[in-house]
């Protein structure tokens, strides 16, 4: 399971050529690293029929089955660790330490679903509540939807493909899953994982291709029950008007903010705002990219912020060492430098970077960024994170709220009463209380409002999403 040869489609238990292959890339060094397998629409349509034939075979799998699936896969992850964690330093860019971590987070994703597959079950109702309800019995059980169709972006390639594939089989579905173009080798890796933990033929197949192309086919094929989607705000929204009446699920992005009240000990949050900020280059979907920080102790917060920042070590993603390398595409250094550009006329001041090394983006600190500057209201999805001053916690709630999304938001503050009012006024999915907006342990519903999506992921959740109530009365009189 190298990382240099060709790559195979995996359809219905079988690792399938393609006529057309494309090179994957290092994002830091620009060296090919693999061939790709471009599906055609006819192997697409064969991934979604296998899906579909198999999915009578999974919904009837006992609990316990899909369970000890789950856990062995969990457990032979856990075996092959540091090989899962090379392959996602290097298609992703992720420094190793940070992929390391998302290995660690993967296993845990792949349990707490072992764990959740045992306790799925609906409840007995009341029916006698209502007049006329009298004499019957009624309780609602959860079936399997079906064919999910699973589309996940590149940021956290291992992670987030659990996060579909994990629950999907604690429920009992089927899986077509396309793994985003840059970072599909840790999608196989967890494939060739699955059928050694015994997963039937076809409940997971594994396609690569254009999103266009491949990611279309699933959309709008009738056999496919669900989507659920990770990643940018502009292709879910996309997805969602094509999908007609399949449940879809929508993990996209933010601007992610965080409320400094006078009187925090800066000493304590700073390591904290900085990592939130900057981890994997800040292209995380909740990564801190606004900082609304009290009049009273702004000086101080920004320059201990720099201070900290400017420690960060920089360079190749393979050396445990580094902290920050590249970014994902050339491109996104060049639409960043834009916004940065942007933002200095518009009145911004750089307090740190502001340029970029080859593919790397320097950790850049903007101040005074205006409201309407797209590194302000679009998600930057980069190294950049802009401080800036508030006159009162309110004003600050207000900036907070005045965003297209709402995926997390936190506020650190010694006032109770504070707090209470930011966990009521912040319109976002999840509110944090004393801590950056960056945190996600993968057992917690995990999702937005406005456009940074629909439903919810976190086992408990997506496995809810995954399933299809049905209610039975039996009639006694
Ligand atoms: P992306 O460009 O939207 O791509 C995500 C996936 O969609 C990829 O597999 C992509 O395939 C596919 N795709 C592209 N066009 C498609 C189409 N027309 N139909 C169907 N699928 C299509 O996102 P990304 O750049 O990989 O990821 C970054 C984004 O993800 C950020 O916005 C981030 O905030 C968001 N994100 C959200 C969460 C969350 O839980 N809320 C977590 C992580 C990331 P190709 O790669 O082949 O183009």
């Amino acid at each position: 399971m190298g990382t240099s040869q060709k790559r195979k489609l995996w359809i219905d238990g079988q690792w399938i050529q393609t006529e057309t292959y494309s090179l994957l890339r290092s994002p830091y060094t620009g060296d090919v690293i693999a061939e790709l397998p471009v599906a055609t629409e006819k192997q697409t349509d064969q991934a979604i029929e296998a899906a579909y034939q198999a999915r009578g075979k999974m919904a009837k799998m006992p609990a316990h089955q899909r369970s000890a699936i789950l856990y062995e896969l969990a457990r032979l992850l856990k075996e092959r660790a540091n090989e899962a964690a090379e392959i996602i330093a290097l298609e992703a860019a992720k420094p190793l330490t940070t992929a390391k971590a998302e290995v660690a987070r993967t296993i845990e994703t792949y349990r707490f679903a072992a764990e959740e597959a045992k306790r799925i079950h609906g409840e007995s109702l009341p029916l006698d509540a209502a007049p006329g309800g009298e004499g019957r019995l009624a309780y609602t059980t959860r079936e399997p939807i079906g064919v999910i169709g699973a589309i996940t972006p590149f940021n956290f390639p291992m992670n987030l493909v659990a996060h579909k594939v994990g629950p999907a089989i604690a429920a009992g579905n089927t899986v077509v899953l396309k793994p985003a173009s840059q970072t599909p080798l840790s999608a196989f890796f967890i494939a060739h994982l699955l059928e050694e933990a015994g997963l039937p033929s076809g409940a997971l197949n594994v396609i690569t291709g254009s999103g266009r192309v491949v990611g279309d086919r699933i959309v709008t094929d009738d056999r496919v029950a669900m989507i659920t989607f990770t990643g940018s705000p502009a292709v879910g929204i996309g997805i969602r008007n094509k999908a007609g009446l399949k449940r879809v699920t929508l993990e996209l992005g933010s601007n992610s903010a965080l409320i400094v009240d006078r009187g925090v000990d800066l000493e304590k949050i700073i390591p904290r705002c900085v990592s939130g900020a900057f981890s994997f280059q800040g292209q995380v979907c909740i990564s801190l990219q606004r900082v609304y920080v009290h009049e009273e102790i702004y000086d101080q917060f920004v320059e201990k912020f720099v201070a900290e920042t400017k420690k960060l070590v920089i360079g190749d993603p393979l050396d445990p060492k580094t902290e920050l390398s590249a970014l994902i595409t050339p491109g996104d250094v060049q639409r960043c430098l834009n916004w940065i550009e942007e933002a200095k006329q518009g009145g911004a001041v750089v307090a740190a970077g502001g340029t970029a090394e080859g593919n790397v983006l320097l950790p850049t600190v903007l101040l005074k960024a205006d409201a309407a500057l797209s590194v302000s209201c679009q998600e930057v999805f980069a190294p950049i994170v802009l401080i800036n001053k508030v006159s009162s916690a309110q004003e600050a709630i207000d900036l907070v709220n005045d965003s297209r999304f709402g995926l997390q938001a936190g506020i650190y503050t010694e006032n109770v009463h504070l707090a209470l009012t930011a966990a009521e006024q912040l319109h976002v999915g999840g509110v944090l209380i004393n801590d950056i907006p960056t945190f996600r342990v993968d057992h917690m519903p995990y999702g937005g409002v406005k456009e940074s999506g629909v439903g919810r992921e976190g086992l408990k959740y997506a496995v809810e999403e995954m399933t299809e109530l049905k209610l039975v009365i039996w009639n006694r009189n």
